[in-house]
């Protein structure tokens, strides 16, 4: 296929035009990536994800559907050594997730969508409900019957409808019902490019270097392939000397991929991991669809995995609002993760922190989760 941006599928290598909506290699069903991106130049009259418009796979900057994300600040912490955080849920609708989802929305708009689809039981929903209300694009939103009623009314607030999945199956065959097209978060290639910008911005924030690692809390993984291509991109392009190391937290209750880093398994279970359930609701995620990439990422990276329990993430997170940063518990439970690694001697140099999400999702104490809902 010609250069420039062009979509793979991550499993059986076909390619794939950009020109048309599609979710899944129509080959293999597998999930896919754009590519062909490139790491520069840089846009400097924008910030955020923007900025790095040549990484995102979209053709025209007029289907741009922006509500302001900026370029995420980075604070240290101010008692722990070498230790600092990404404030990602300072973004328009309170999570890191408005990042990539500006980009798979803008590429709704570019494909021409009128109508989509989306599965979510919580942030992702309330982003592209947010997003497609830019747009004008109508969205319609698959949650598990047991989304939290907060979360729900964010989704509802930005005009979207809710579907419960209980009622009406799969947001696949949603869409086909609705005449609507599915263009899932955790399916969409567009999702994953917008989320590769995270590195470039990190690097610009930290003097033109990376961390040492980079603590994130892992669901269905994307966030951390995000930064893992995006850094590959910056060091392949001579922009970075050496990639930073990835420490993946997952919580102890719902943690397929910890589960598979630790027995050394190449791709996670395809049967749902189904157990008790987690405070940190984002990252309760039983089958994530590019498990095998992420674990090949954090391979890559030379990293580590770690699992924690609602205990040590509930303190964490408590430990952060003390300090003024109002992170909701999946995001406290990074920070848990880099405190439990840390006790086993990983991750002791410089260390970023990736908060991911804001309290107020979850005011009034969060849900606990069930994995596999
Ligand atoms: C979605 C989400 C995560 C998990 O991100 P993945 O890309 O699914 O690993 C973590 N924290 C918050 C606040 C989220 O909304
Ligand atoms: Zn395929």
């Amino acid at each position: 296929m010609a250069a420039g941006p062009f979509l793979r599928c991550t499993r059986c290598g076909s390619e794939h035009s950009d020109r048309e909506p599609i979710w899944h290699c129509l080959r293999c069903g597998g999930p896919l990536e754009v590519s062909g991106l490139l790491p520069g130049p840089a846009d400097d009259r924008r910030s955020g994800v923007w900025q790095y418009p040549s990484m995102t796979g979209l053709h025209d900057a007029r289907t741009i559907v922006s509500l302001g994300e900026q370029s995420a600040p980075i604070v240290p912490d101010p008692v722990l050594e070498g230790v600092s955080y990404h404030l990602q849920q300072l973004s328009p609708t309170g999570s890191y997730k408005d990042r990539g989802v500006s980009v798979l929305v803008s590429k709704a708009k570019e494909w021409g969508v009128r109508s989509l689809v989306e599965d979510s039981s919580g942030n992702a929903g309330a982003s592209v409900a947010a997003y497609c209300a830019a747009a004008g694009i109508k969205a319609t939103i698959v949650v598990p019957a047991a989304t939290s009623a907060g979360k729900r009314a964010q989704i509802s607030a930005f005009g979207a409808e809710i579907v419960l999945s209980r009622d009406r199956g799969t947001a696949a065959t949603v869409a086909a019902e609705l005449d609507a097209t599915y263009l899932g978060h955790n399916w969409s290639p567009y999702f994953l490019a917008g989320l590769t910008t995270t590195a470039p911005e990190i690097v610009a924030r930290s003097g033109g270097r990376a961390p040492q690692w980079i603590v994130l809390p892992v669901g269905a993984g994307t966030l951390l392939l995000g930064v893992h291509r995006g850094m590959k991109m910056l060091a392949e392009a001579g922009h970075l000397a050496e990639l930073p190391r990835l420490l993946a937290v997952q919580a102890e209750s719902c943690a397929p991929i910890a589960d598979a880093w630790r027995t050394g398994a190449p791709d996670v279970p395809a049967v749902p991991v189904s157990r008790p359930v987690s405070v940190a609701e984002g990252i309760a995620v039983p089958a994530p669809v590019r498990g095998a990439e992420v674990l090949a990422a954090i391979r890559e990276s030379n990293g580590a995995c770690v699992t924690v329990g609602d205990a040590g993430i509930t303190a964490a997170t408590r430990r952060l609002a003390l300090q003024g940063i109002f992170a909701e518990p999946t995001s406290g439970a990074a920070l848990a993760g880099l405190q439990k690694a840390r006790t086993r001697g990983t991750a002791t140099g410089s260390a970023l922190v990736v908060i991911t999400g804001t309290g107020l999702k979850t005011l009034g104490g969060a849900t606990p989760a069930g994995c596999g809902r």
